[in-house]
């Protein structure tokens, strides 16, 4: 998705997140820097449970907002699962040698995906495209288990790259299916994510596509009802639907933690605190990318006047740029950093040459390799960890 707002309503939006936020301007203004913890206030209900190696800090810059600049986010790009699933891949061409067959694009990036191809990698729609008894990758995404008993008809040997927060909520589905609870599942209908957790548990699970579907949802019990999310929702509006829900469901469960994960906060949270500042957002990232597109919409609902969304640094609008002072920076989940260094260089060419990050959160997390890949890397004497990474949770339940 691809979208600017510079007309009034857009302008007005601008003006009443500017008042919001007028204790970070008066800190910009006088060139102070802060640091300091903070609640998200837009999510005060749900706020975010995060543990001490997740604690939500705020660093503010001194900025002259009379000269062209850029606010770079952080944390922006890579997060743990990501990571994890394209070292999945990258160790699994290693040790197994081209062709690997991966089913859906591994992480929901352009880029990644033609690299991995150029190395061997051949992404797949379906199982059945996989020739039978050759090795499949399941993406970062996660699958249904009907997806495991197709690949075990034809033999195939799998590495599941499911984002282990993803698996955590996979898990949430089957245990309330199994008290027979009804589950609604608030996501995008079609995403993969969703279509896999759905498929946990089929006859429970009724899609909740924001707060606009909330009017069509029927439950069998008002009474044994329960939320679930998609990992990667903007938190807002995910909020508002919950609202909703409850509204017409009173005893509505909420989740045992937060499914809109980690990364997901933390980026739209760096968006939000550089948002009131800026004249445009770029966000780096692709246009299948859920928690990308999310980006460009924050930025736009919490005062950004534009607000683009690009794969590669050449596909940036000189136009944008006319009258623009302050340009924002950031880029998805899926997103490798060389290519927000693209978009720099290019705006550093254009005169945004003073890039000063702003600092929502600080992430160190790190995920182990799938064990099945694991297993295989030391039996034959290869490295199973991870690019020097020094916290590896095993999985999901360490958060949480
Ligand atoms: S965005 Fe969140 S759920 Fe998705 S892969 Fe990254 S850490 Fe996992």
């Amino acid at each position: 998705m691809c979208s600017s707002r510079g007309n009034s309503t857009g302008a007005r939006r601008h003006a009443r997140a500017r008042k919001t936020n007028a204790a970070v301007r008066c800190a910009l203004r006088e060139r102070t820097v802060c640091r300091t913890r903070v609640r998200d206030p837009t999510t005060r209900d749900a706020a975010p449970t995060r543990s001490a190696s997740q604690a939500v800090v705020v660093t503010m810059v001194g900025v002259d907002t009379q000269t062209k600049r850029v606010l770079l986010a952080a944390p922006r790009g890579y997060c743990a699962g990501v990571d994890r699933a394209v070292i999945t891949v990258e160790k699994a061409l290693d040790l197994y040698g081209p062709p690997v067959y991966v089913r859906k694009e591994i992480v929901h990036n352009k880029h990644v995906v033609t690299t991995l191809e150029k190395r061997g990698a051949i992404f797949v729609d379906e199982t059945d495209q996989v020739p039978e008894g050759a090795t499949v990758i399941f993406s970062a995404h996660g699958v249904a288990p009907v997806v495991h008993e197709e690949a075990k008809a034809l033999s195939l040997k799998t590495i599941d790259a499911t984002c282990p927060l993803v698996t955590k909520v996979h898990r949430e589905a089957t245990r309330f299916a199994s008290q027979d609870y009804d589950i609604l599942l608030i996501g995008h209908e079609g995403h993969e994510e969703v279509v896999g957790t759905a498929g946990e548990a089929p006859e429970h699970i009724t899609l909740v596509d924001g707060p606009d579907d909330v009017v069509n949802v029927e439950v069998r019990d008002p009474e044994r009802v329960v939320w679930l999310s998609q990992t990667t929702l903007s938190v807002d509006e995910t909020m508002e639907t919950v609202r909703r829900l409850r509204e017409k469901f009173p005893h509505l469960q909420d989740p045992p933690s937060d499914d809109i994960c980690y990364a997901t906060q933390n980026r739209q949270l760096a968006v939000k605190q550089m948002a009131p500042e800026c004249d445009l957002m770029i966000v780096v990232g692709s246009r299948n990318s859920s928690n990308s597109v999310r980006l460009v919409e924050v930025a736009l609902e919490h005062g950004s006047r534009a607000g683009h969304l690009v794969d590669y640094a050449d596909e940036l609008d000189e136009a944008w740029l006319d009258g623009v002072t302050t340009v924002g920076v950031t880029s998805g989940a899926s997103v490798p950093e060389i290519l927000v260094r693209g978009v720099l260089d290019y705006l550093a060419a254009r005169g945004y040459e003073d890039v000063k990050p702003i600092v929502a959160a600080e992430e160190s997390l790190l995920f182990a390799l799938p064990n099945e890949l694991r297993r295989d890397l030391k039996a034959r004497g290869m490295s199973d960890s991870m690019r020097g990474g020094e916290q590896v949770a095993q999985g999901a339940d360490s958060l949480h």
